[in-house]
């Protein structure tokens, strides 16, 4: 694989996969969700794979999950198979270590999730070249273009300036070692729902690079079609 950034801190990638996917009430979980001619899953870990970014992917993988040995993506060289856990920040974890022996304290690693195959390399190469000096590290996020409502029940208790908030997406990217240690020490707290989250706790401050608005997290069914649509204008 290409080693665009050999001069600073070699990079890896994770991607959690362990999910079932509730919301889309389908009869698998949805990475494995037929999408444009592939399963999802195969659209996020090729756009990975031909980024040329990363030395490695490590993906976290349900033990009991038996559509991933038949893909052919699960043999790739550069592909690696972690044991998921109970919650995303588990599997990330299981896969991070994974790539022990492998990856350096200070090299980087891109977390991202399974379910978004419209990732882009250009928004890869955009948040490793805008965060490769910095000392934390940060994520993809999406500015909000609607006004922002606080509400209790049904009723509307305040409006949120929206100047400051921004939208979690992933690749979310930090220093291999401290985010290991991060997820280590919060390990079993209900707030870590990413894990910039993990690091925040911990008195860091990661970073935003805004992302495209076109990297969806394919979670309830009509997602698939909106999918699918990005994926041709992209093409
Ligand atoms: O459910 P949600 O869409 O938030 O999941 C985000 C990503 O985390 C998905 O790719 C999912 O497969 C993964 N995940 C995981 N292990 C879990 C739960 C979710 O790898 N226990």
């Amino acid at each position: 694989m290409n080693k665009p950034y050999q001069q600073t801190h070699l990079c890896w990638a994770v991607v959690p996969a362990a999910g079932v996917g509730k919301r889309m009430q389908a009869d698998r979980p949805k990475q494995y969700l037929p999408l444009a001619g592939k399963t999802v899953i195969e659209h996020t870990l090729i756009r990975l794979l031909e980024s040329g970014a990363f030395q490695k992917v490590a993906v976290a993988i349900s033990v009991e999950d038996p559509y991933w040995p038949e893909l052919e993506v699960s043999k790739h060289p550069n592909v690696i198979t972690a044991p998921g856990g109970k919650e995303r920040a588990d599997s990330v974890l299981s896969a991070l270590k994974s790539l022990q022996g492998l990856a350096a304290e200070d090299d980087w690693v891109l977390v991202h999730d399974a379910a978004r195959p419209c990732l882009t390399s250009t928004d890869i190469h955009l948040q490793i070249d805008t965060l490769k000096n910095d000392a934390v590290g940060g994520i993809l996020a999406l500015s909000s273009h609607d006004t922002l409502k606080h509400v209790d029940g049904d009723t509307i208790t305040a409006t949120i300036d929206r100047k400051h908030i921004w939208r979690a997406l992933t690749p979310q990217m930090f220093k291999y070692g401290m985010l290991r240690d991060a997820l280590q020490q919060t390990e079993g707290n209900p707030a870590v729902t990413d894990e910039a989250s993990a690091l925040e706790l911990l008195g860091y401050k990661p970073k935003i690079v805004e992302g495209r608005p076109d990297n969806i997290k394919i979670t309830r069914p009509e997602d698939l079609a909106l999918a699918q649509f990005y994926m041709e204008q992209q093409s």
